[in-house]
């Protein structure tokens, strides 16, 4: 209702006033100085923005202190939903999204890029925008500006230690050629705070997009490997969609589209955690004094590609949907499609008994990306009864590190035998009440006649 009301007034202060709704090119400016040739934001300027948004803001926005810069500036993380709502309308945990910027403190078109992806999700609250209020109502956004606070109040790639945030994550750590990876994994407090925001907050995420800049291009694992990764077929759709009708940025595995790269955020993110990870490289064009765009038209493709990946973020893992399951003496058949852009390769159907226990696991099915199949499971060792239920418990992505997760089904199962009562009988009789009053009458008697006989 509340949302409702929001929109109303909307409309009319448009009809009303020019003032309440235009977008004045301040407020799409870089909070910044210019620096050099390009116009800087620095970590004072981000820290009053993120501070700004979190108190004008409390309905969508917390503002949470992720830790410390080797030089103790805070690092912050805007959490952006819709919060009267602790999970989507239906009931199921909200999307999870992660995003951070700034790992390379000279790279200030992605760090920027990260700002205006949390600005149009803040302001787009405030405007009623029927997008942001889906994304909100349906997903978290945890989005850490800017990562190397130092480096980037330094004009610098490195952090304060010359380190190179971007070679310093625990994957293949110091792999491959590269300087600067720090002394060892994790060695950084950047990134040592990133890694566990991440693995306090974000575990259950389904798009991690790292923003830097150099190159136009988007980047998806790996970094230290020129294979495909595990999920090459959920890359190569949000590519082809992409690139079919939001723009032409490249995008490729990172090692064959930039270099060899070890230790990085996205391999991390990726082979550690099981995310579908990007990084997001905008170009190397900074912005020159004076001729200074207004960052929403600068930036305008590149935050498309992110509203893309956030609004359909749901899509961005396995989904099985079972359509029919039919049970016979010697075998389960389900049908199973997977609603999902990523395939599933550790699949298997439960059957839970009237207690709760899951009292039979399915061998192994899997279920290809958009696709339906129809698996045959051995039900030999099935004790089936009519008060038991079914769940599924799956991988999300192919990839070794991805979640598992376990969904019980509202379905029932159709039963093939021709004379089923006579084959789950003994199932259903070896559990049932009756048999289990019946079998403590004969203990208590046995003990009655024990007692006796002392
Ligand atoms: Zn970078």
């Amino acid at each position: 209702m509340r949302v409702a009301v929001g929109l109303v007034l909307c409309l009319l202060f448009a009809g009303l006033s020019p003032v309440a709704t235009a977008s004045s090119g301040a407020d799409n400016a870089w909070p910044g100085e210019p620096v050099d040739n390009h116009v800087h934001m620095t970590w004072a300027a981000l820290t009053m923005e993120v501070n700004d948004w979190a108190d004008n803001h409390p309905d969508i926005v917390k503002l949470i202190d992720a830790g410390d810069s080797e030089l103790g500036k805070t690092l912050w993380v805007l959490q952006i939903s819709d919060w009267s709502m602790e999970t989507k309308a239906n009931g199921k945990a909200k999307e999870i999204v992660y995003i951070d910027g700034g790992h390379h403190g000279n790279e200030y078109l992605g760090t920027a890029l990260a700002w205006l992806s949390a600005q149009f999700y803040i302001e787009g609250w405030s405007e009623g925008n029927q997008e942001v209020i889906d994304v909100l109502q349906s997903t978290e956004l945890h989005i850490l500006i800017m990562l190397n606070p130092d480096g980037n109040d330094f004009d610098t790639r490195w952090n304060i230690n010359q380190v190179d945030l971007n070679r310093n994550y625990d994957h293949y750590w110091n792999t491959c050629p590269t300087t600067q990876p720090g002394s060892s994994a994790f060695s950084e407090a950047e990134t040592a705070a990133n890694a566990e925001y991440m693995n306090t907050y974000v575990t259950d995420a389904d798009l991690y997009v790292t923003m830097h800049t150099g190159v136009w291009i988007i980047l998806y694992p790996w970094g230290k490997w020129a294979d495909q990764p595990s999920d090459w077929e959920l890359f190569h759709r949000i590519r082809d969609d992409v690139n079919a009708n939001i723009s032409d940025i490249p995008m490729q595995n990172a090692n064959q589209g930039l270099y060899p790269n070890c230790g990085t955020s996205r391999d991390y993110g990726y082979g550690v955690m099981g995310i579908p990870t990007f990084t997001f490289e905008t170009d190397d064009e900074q912005f020159v004094p004076g001729s200074v765009e207004a960052l929403n038209e600068r930036l305008d493709e590149e935050l498309d590609v992110m509203r893309y990946l956030i609004s359909n973020v749901w899509y961005w893992r396995a989904r099985l949907d079972v359509q029919s399951i039919q049970v016979s003496d010697e075998e389960v058949i389900v049908d199973v499609s997977n609603l999902g852009q990523a395939s599933t390769s550790n699949a298997t159907l439960q059957f839970v008994d009237s207690s709760g226990q899951v009292s039979w696991t399915s061998s192994l099915f899997t279920v290809n990306a958009t696709n339906s199949s129809v698996a045959v499971l051995d039900a030999s060792n099935l004790s089936y009864t009519k008060d038991g239920s079914w769940q599924l418990y799956y991988q999300k992505r192919v990839i070794d590190a991805s979640k598992w997760v376990t969904e019980p089904l509202e379905i029932n199962a159709t039963v093939l035998s021709e004379d089923d009562d006579a084959s789950f009988l003994i199932g259903y009789g070896l559990f049932s009440p009756t048999t289990i009053l019946a079998g403590l009458a004969v203990i208590a008697l046995v003990r009655n006649e024990d007692e006796e006989s002392d």
